[in-house]
């Protein structure tokens, strides 16, 4: 099943969706109007598809005539969501999973073999890290895991062996970046593939592709819901890529996304724009104020001037993102009274959301790590990382004072 829309015949502006802006992209691309008409993506909430004649059944199966065989394969709902994401990430393919960790798993593990090598940044999240970790190794793929910071450790990991790079950033929590282009460059000259989990940017704030990156991933968990619904990832890359690895390994192991959650990410996708704009917005008023707030000892953000990579944000990125993290004077303790004393801000370990989330990274995200890994990725018992919301940033603003002036 190919990721074109089949019947964009009965949408006349569809013919041309590449000419399109993003913001008109994510309203219409990748429509596919049933014979009704109807004007909101229809959900199709089918396990299976009919067949006129037992001919047409093999013809699909022999791959011989297009069209759907079984959810598991490809779903219409799915597919519009799919081509809406393909269109505004400007990929050749795409292809939809249930988690974002399904869609890192089917990435790597569709595409390298016992014997091969990947090399990994260490700032990854917990689940991609275990991935990498422990999964690789099981079968037979060396792993390496490194300071993506540092381009001298990606030359000097990355070998004739190395069939892949990945890494995400800005990564979490601490919102250090990785230098696509280059490391990308490092990569190709030893024949490596780059895979990009572009979650944190969101695909508004940062283009990986553009910069020379070959594979992107999301956990459409996230910004692309935005409204803590529904669980989602995506893969995007070239139809190759997605032909010959990824397609595969998702009809036959079946980490498929069902057709309800596609169909809500798809609606998502109209409105992220929007969302990820007001969010950054809000995002770099609360680090403002917490910069200089005396409560606050210290604030990571990549939309302000005392990132440590401002000239690297400025290059690769497209916006600040909209998650802050900053560090309370002291530890644990201060930290829990900070989370504890908030009314507006939530306590929970999701992004993206329209809702404001905060969390505790030692404790909950990273607490699977050592002390010394902790340390090593610089993340603090006095950590909290903080995603902006949807809220009006004054009332965020004097619910973190409030509750700074708790800590004491
Ligand atoms: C949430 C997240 C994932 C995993 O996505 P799920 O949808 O929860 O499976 C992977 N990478 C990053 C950076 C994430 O934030």
């Amino acid at each position: 099943m190919t990721s074109k829309p089949a019947n964009s015949g009965s949408n006349p502006e569809a013919h041309n969706p590449e000419a399109w802006a993003p913001a008109t992209r994510l309203v219409h691309g990748g429509t596919l109007r049933s014979q009704f008409g109807e004007t909101s993506e229809a959900l199709f909430l089918t396990q299976g598809y009919v067949y006129d004649s037992a001919e047409q059944a093999e013809a699909r199966f022999k791959n011989e005539e297009p069209g759907y065989q079984y959810s598991r394969f490809a779903n219409p709902t799915v597919t519009m969501f799919e081509e809406r994401l393909r269109l505004l990430e400007g990929a050749e393919a795409c292809r939809a999973t249930a988690t974002g960790m399904a869609a890192v798993t089917a990435a790597l593990m569709s595409y390298l073999n016992a014997g091969d090598h990947v090399v990994a940044a260490r700032a990854l999240f917990g689940s991609c890290r275990y991935i990498v970790e422990d999964l690789c190794p099981r079968y037979g793929i060396a792993a390496t895991l490194i300071d993506g910071t540092d381009l001298a450790a990606w030359k000097a990991a990355i070998t004739p062996k190395t069939k892949a790079v990945f890494f995400e950033t800005p990564a979490n929590p601490t919102l250090d970046l990785v230098d696509i282009k280059a490391v990308s460059e490092i990569a190709h000259e030893a024949g490596a593939m780059v895979f990009v989990d572009n979650v944190f940017a969101t695909p508004m704030l940062q283009r990986p592709l553009e910069l020379g990156a070959d594979v992107v991933i999301y956990s459409a968990t996230k910004h692309i819901d935005g409204q803590g619904r529904c669980l989602g990832g995506a893969v995007l890359g070239t139809q190759k890529f997605v032909d010959d690895h990824l397609s595969v390994f998702i009809r036959q192991t079946g980490p498929s996304i069902s057709p309800f959650n596609a169909w809500v990410l798809l609606k998502g996708l109209e409105t992220l724009p929007l969302r990820v704009k007001a969010q950054c917005e809000n995002a770099r008023l609360v680090a403002d104020h917490l910069a200089g707030h005396r409560g606050v000892a210290k604030v990571l953000f990549p939309g302000r001037d005392d990132h440590p990579q401002a000239d690297l944000v400025r290059a690769q990125m497209l916006g600040s993102g909209q998650v802050v993290t900053f560090c309370v004077h002291g530890g644990k303790q201060e930290a829990f009274r900070l989370l504890n004393a908030l009314h507006i801000i939530k306590i929970s370990n999701n992004l993206g959301d329209a809702k404001s989330l905060v969390t505790h990274p030692a404790t909950t995200t990273h607490q699977r790590l050592k002390p010394e890994a902790r340390a090593e990725l610089g993340i603090t018992d006095g950590m909290i990382r903080l995603s902006v919301g949807l809220e009006d940033a004054g009332d965020l603003i004097g619910d973190l004072d409030r509750a700074l002036a708790a800590v004491g």
